[in-house]
């Protein structure tokens, strides 16, 4: 596989844009489709998952082929909502910065008509658009596709979920012969094969990574809470992530609505998204939340649709969705661009079925863990608050405040200094987590069924399992053939050797190359297999588990 940009057959305008936007190396997407499109003719259907880098794989090289000499309107991008044509428009604006006289418009439903129509007049070398609108456009006299090379079909499942079937064949239909099809989706339906196979030239189906399976860099987790304690675990999820950045998902806009209300008055900075939003109120919300000013988006699926946003810490189903494919898209919103991603769910008793039936179907497993109690938020949130301290700018402007700081502050001890600070910034949660009590479900309540995952057997777990517990120290011998690795988590972790499997098999090390397992207070030691034990570090070391960051260590035989 091509791992360098230079590499591709680029020419220098694209590849300075994109050395701009910060793109280090291809993505897979990227470097399987851009060299068949600049150097072989044909169709293609590619399948891969939301945030692989499709945007650029398609519309570098059809920027490639476009003459901007020539005004007629050659690259066709249909995408399923407002927001995404937005985006695309916006990439391919940066990807053609050096690309001069080049015209990218972007046209969709539920913004005015009349500014895009002028839009158009002035000239569009790339349309990209919603099907709907486009079609209008066209049925106007206002977009002409007569002459297009390049038509491309971005999230093909996706228009088709949201019924854009009609509007898709009346375009296609009048889309001219000579042209090229890509058609991009995650996923392939009857219905978008039917369209590759009316509308596509023999198209050569192109898979990039695992279909329907999770991104690859998201973890899963699961919290378990009675119906009613459903906001408040989700409170609690805040409250121990005080950095959090997230998007959570709600069923209905109903709903959306009330958990973005009540997070809110609880102090938090969240809005909802969703349908019954008019396009000022969404683009305001959008824009907050690109900007941070939000830091959590409450959403329903189809709302949260064309939402880019790299760095998410996390992804939170309030709500489990209907559909698992829904479950990959939520999903598939962090993790993106090889950040590891956090795919949190927030479940009933009655729900861990459904946890299964993901499981199958992502092909990685869950990890159930335990909600945090008072005592680890606010243990959380004070090691943030002194984090942020010692991390301010300590500015000039102070000294000329430091004869009256003096004055009040001379005669403080340091403790007490440092008592008070934190109080008056930490009172607030003590308050609340007080009275806070424990939504963990116990044991006795599970009817009876006995839950290998609850959070008792977790602790029961590292006794009978094959750790050894204690204070840090030197792992024994492990088998032949195989190399001790040690990771930063430890009993105090609360992980068993069940979660390093699984961290192992979610790193795509399988049971048969992880040996013996030794869990040690702050310190856990993994035996693997020397032959993966190099690549398993380098997948490790780094990774996020929970909110922490690991770091790994071969050991070196003796
Ligand atoms: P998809 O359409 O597959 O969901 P996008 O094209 O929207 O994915 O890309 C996801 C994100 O990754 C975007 O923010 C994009 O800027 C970023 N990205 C794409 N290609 C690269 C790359 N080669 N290096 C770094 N970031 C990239
Ligand atoms: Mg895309």
């Amino acid at each position: 596989m091509i791992s360098d940009f230079l590499d591709l057959g680029l020419s220098n305008e694209i590849l300075n844009a994109v050395a701009e936007l910060g793109f280090e190396k291809p993505t897979p997407v990227q470097a399987t489709i851009i060299p068949r499109l600049l150097v072989e003719d044909g169709d293609i259907v590619c399948l891969a998952q939301t945030g692989t880098g499709k945007t650029a794989a398609f519309g570098l090289p059809a920027l490639e082929y476009l003459d901007v000499k020539n005004p007629a309107t050659q690259v066709l991008v249909l995408s399923p909502t407002r927001e995404l044509c937005r985006q695309i428009a916006q990439d391919l604006t940066g990807f053609a910065k050096y690309i001069q006289g080049i015209r990218i418009v972007s046209v969709y439903g539920g913004a005015g008509i009349q500014g895009q129509i002028k839009d158009l007049e002035k000239g569009a070398h790339v349309i990209v658009a919603t099907p709907g609108r486009l079609l209008d456009l066209i049925k106007r006299g206002a977009a002409d596709i007569s002459g297009i090379k390049t038509l491309i079909l971005d999230e093909a499942d996706e228009m088709l979920n949201m019924g854009f079937k009609d509007e898709l064949d009346a375009i296609l239909e009048q889309a001219p012969g000579g042209r090229r099809s890509l058609l991009f989706s995650a996923t392939l339906p009857d219905e978008v094969e039917r369209i590759a196979k009316s509308y596509m030239k023999d198209p050569e189906i192109v898979t990039v990574g695992q279909r329907n399976a999770g991104s690859e860099n998201v973890e899963h987790f699961y919290y378990m809470v009675r119906e009613e304690d459903r906001y408040a675990a989700m409170k609690r999820i805040a409250d121990y992530n005080p950095d959090i950045y997230a998007i959570v998902f709600c069923k209905t806009r109903e709903q959306t609505q009330k958990v973005a209300d009540a997070l809110q008055r609880d102090g938090y900075d969240a809005d909802a998204l969703h349908g019954d939003l008019s396009q000022a109120q969404r683009d305001n919300v959008m824009g907050r939340f690109k900007r941070k000013a939000l830091h959590m988006l409450v959403a329903t699926d189809v709302a949260a649709r064309g939402i880019d946003v790299n760095d998410l810490t996390h992804v939170i189903n309030y709500n489990l969705p209907q559909e698992i494919e829904l479950y990959t898209h939520r999903s598939g919103r962090t993790g993106r661009a090889d950040k590891k991603g956090v795919s949190i769910a927030i479940i009933n008793q009655r729900e861990k079925g459904k946890i299964r039936r993901i499981e199958a179907v992502i092909k990685k497993q869950f990890t159930k863990l335990p909600v945090p109690g008072a005592r680890e938020i606010c243990e959380r949130q004070l090691a943030h608050l002194i984090d942020e301290i010692n991390n301010v700018e300590v500015r000039d402007d102070i000294y000329a405040f430091m004869p009256t700081i003096n004055e009040m502050w001379g005669d403080m001890s340091k403790d007490d200094l440092v008592r008070k600070v934190l109080s008056y910034e930490f009172n607030r949660f003590f308050d609340y987590y007080r009275k806070a009590k424990d939504l963990n479900i116990p044991e006795k309540e599970k009817k009876g069924r006995k839950d290998k995952d609850g959070m008792k057997d977790r602790q029961d777990a590292g006794e009978k399992g094959k750790t050894k517990k204690g204070k840090d120290g030197n792992p024994g011998e492990c088998e032949k053939g195989f190399v001790w690795m040690r990771i930063n988590l430890g009993y105090k972790n609360k992980v068993i050797p069940r979660d390093i499997v699984s961290i192992m098999k979610a790193c795509g090390i399988g049971k048969q190359s992880v040996g013996k397992i030794e869990i040690f207070e702050e310190y856990l030691y993994v035996a693997l297999k020397s032959s993966v034990a190099e690549y398993a570090k380098s997948q490790i070391h780094g990774a996020i588990y929970g909110r922490r960051k690991l770091s790994a260590i071969l050991l070196q035989k003796k």
